[in-house]
């Protein structure tokens, strides 16, 4: 076992289930089983999730008529529902859980401190870090790798719906190629997007490698943290 404390990243979007939109509780099980197989291998886990099942900034700002920047805190309102909705789940797993806030909203959860974060993790309770940064313009992949360089994450995994990074969309080409491993650089350009710029140059920055990966394959993350990356992709 090489990683001892990691960070994983899921979309909103991987909560809605086959509705595409709210919360499905098949899901939410699935993922908190897939967590609880890293903390019974004595494994760290900081937990970030998107809001894009609920709602997105850019989206909730299309017509003009809710400006950005309050789209942008709907957003982050969005990944407090879902963070909620993922503590009980993995507390109903048999977890010892904590969820974190950026934006401070105490009769819900805890703010963000990192030393308690920190303090948390090493009694062995998932942490869930939510409402992104706190700021609007950025996104949850942005809050997940800050919090991950935060907590000294070794690693952060980003939980997707397929097998790591092609050379280009795989759902579109045949014959896309898989990318094992890539550079930072590699990662940002803009036919990869492996995630936005700003997370890629703050992963880049602090050498923070950035593991994708498909999360329906069952015990995948704990397979990859083991060393099987055939179900992955790397940036470092
Ligand atoms: N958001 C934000 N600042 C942050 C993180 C998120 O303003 O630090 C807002 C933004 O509007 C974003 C929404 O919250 O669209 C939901 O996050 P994201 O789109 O990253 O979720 P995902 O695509 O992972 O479900």
């Amino acid at each position: 076992m090489i990683n001892k404390r990691v960070l994983v990243k899921f979309s909103g979007e991987a909560l809605a289930g086959e509705a595409g939109h709210g919360i499905d509780t098949k899901i939410l099980k699935y993922i908190a089983q897939e967590i609880k197989t890293l903390v019974d291998a004595g494994i760290e886990v900081g937990i970030v999730i998107g809001g894009g099942n609920i709602i997105r900034g850019v989206t909730a700002a299309q017509d003009g008529i809710i400006k950005r920047t309050s789209g942008d805190y709907m957003g982050m309102l969005a990944t407090v529902i879902n963070g909620v909705a993922m503590q009980e789940a993995c507390e109903h797993a048999g977890m010892q859980v904590r969820m974190q806030t950026a934006i401070k909203m105490e009769q819900i959860a805890e703010p963000y401190i990192n030393r308690k974060a920190t303090r948390h993790l090493e009694k062995g309770r998932v942490v869930i870090f939510a409402a992104g940064t706190g700021n609007p313009f950025f996104t949850t992949d942005t809050a997940a790798t800050l919090r991950a360089v935060e907590i000294g994450a070794e690693v952060i995994i980003k939980a997707t719906k397929v097998d790591g990074v092609y050379d280009k969309d795989p759902a579109k080409y045949s014959d896309a190629v898989k990318l094992a491993e890539l550079t930072y650089d590699q990662a940002l350009q803009d036919h990869i997007k492996v995630m936005d710029d700003t997370s890629i140059a703050l992963a880049k920055d602090n050498s923070l490698p950035i593991i994708v990966c498909d999360m329906s394959k069952q015990g995948n993350l704990l397979d990859i943290l083991n060393g099987n990356m055939s179900n992955c992709s790397i940036v470092k």
